[in-house]
């Protein structure tokens, strides 16, 4: 245990401290112990302090933060009044903290109780993605695609960035021929509003399935001529110019597609915007520097 917990474990025993100063020193604990990873200890020392002293919210925000850590959503959510100012701010974060439970609530087939946690969620923050990806979700759950396919869409309206995240896995759901071409407008809209070298490969594996694999060839020679890319639109060129190339370029350019499809899967596809932490899935929080919604497709 280093020197500066020692001095304020000593300095909250002392009988002869004021309130205020009884206050600082807990708090000052709870800290040290916060930083010195013993969470339950520095809870615990936080919880008093607000038993105590209930005024005192400078306790909640590490309380809050403890929590999140804990993955203890609930005591999380039950703190945001206190430790969170902007009005924005907490909203966003307790939908988020409902949105765990929602996630866990969906992993145990407990879909009444994600239900109503989600409609809670949508009466604090109407406008939150994710609230609507798990919408889908629990729509999934219930063998409703229709609404599904429908929460998805109305996801991305929130947040258009989620599409990267989101686009592998309505791949695996949407299979049947209508969902499909569904699928090929919302991404295809997409792309050509904004082209982003993210979309690509999933555009074209798309457009392959709903029988325009052709259309996509001038977007593909654009891309190669003026975006940045990266190496997994970079392939998926490569492979589409494959079909088009005479027989001993075809070859050549099968080998260079699959070089760098080998390339792509050794790389993280996200990224933090607010710490750089590099990630190979989507995550909600940042588990390098613990904030919420940085992540995004790199
Ligand atoms: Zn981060």
């Amino acid at each position: 245990m280093n020197r500066a917990l020692r001095l304020h474990q000593h300095l909250v025993a002392r009988p002869d401290l004021t309130n205020t100063q009884r206050q600082a020193a807990m708090l000052a604990l709870g800290e040290d112990f916060f930083a010195a990873g013993l969470l339950d200890r520095a809870e615990s020392v936080f919880n008093e302090l607000l038993k105590n002293y209930p005024k005192n919210t400078a306790a909640c925000v590490p309380l809050r933060r403890i929590y999140e850590q804990l993955h203890e959503w609930e005591q999380a959510f039950a703190l945001t009044e206190c430790s969170v100012t902007d009005k924005d701010e907490r909203k966003r974060l307790m939908c988020h903290y409902l949105c765990e439970q929602v996630e866990d609530d969906l992993s145990k087939a407990q879909l009444f109780q994600a239900d109503e946690r989600l409609k809670q969620a949508l009466g604090i923050y109407p406008q939150s993605a994710r609230v609507q990806v798990l919408l889908a979700e629990l729509a999934l759950a219930r063998g409703d695609r229709a609404l599904a396919l429908k929460c998805f869409r109305q996801a991305l309206t929130y947040d258009q960035h989620l599409l990267a995240s989101l686009v592998k896995r309505l791949l695996t759901i949407f299979t049947r021929p209508t969902e499909l071409q569904q699928l090929y407008n919302v991404v295809s809209t997409e792309y050509r509003r904004s082209p982003d070298a993210k979309l690509l490969p999933f555009l074209a594996a798309i457009a392959q399935e709903v029988g325009q694999g052709e259309s996509l060839m001038p977007l593909l020679h654009q891309h190669l001529q003026r975006d940045v890319g990266n190496v997994q639109s970079l392939a998926c060129a490569a492979r589409y110019l494959s079909e088009e190339a005479q027989p001993e370029a075809k070859t050549a350019l099968d080998e260079l597609s699959l070089a760098l499809g080998r390339l792509a899967g050794t790389m993280p596809r996200f990224q933090c915007t607010q710490c750089g932490y590099k990630l190979h899935d989507y995550v909600w929080r940042c588990p390098a520097c613990h904030h919420w919604d940085t992540v995004q497709g790199q």
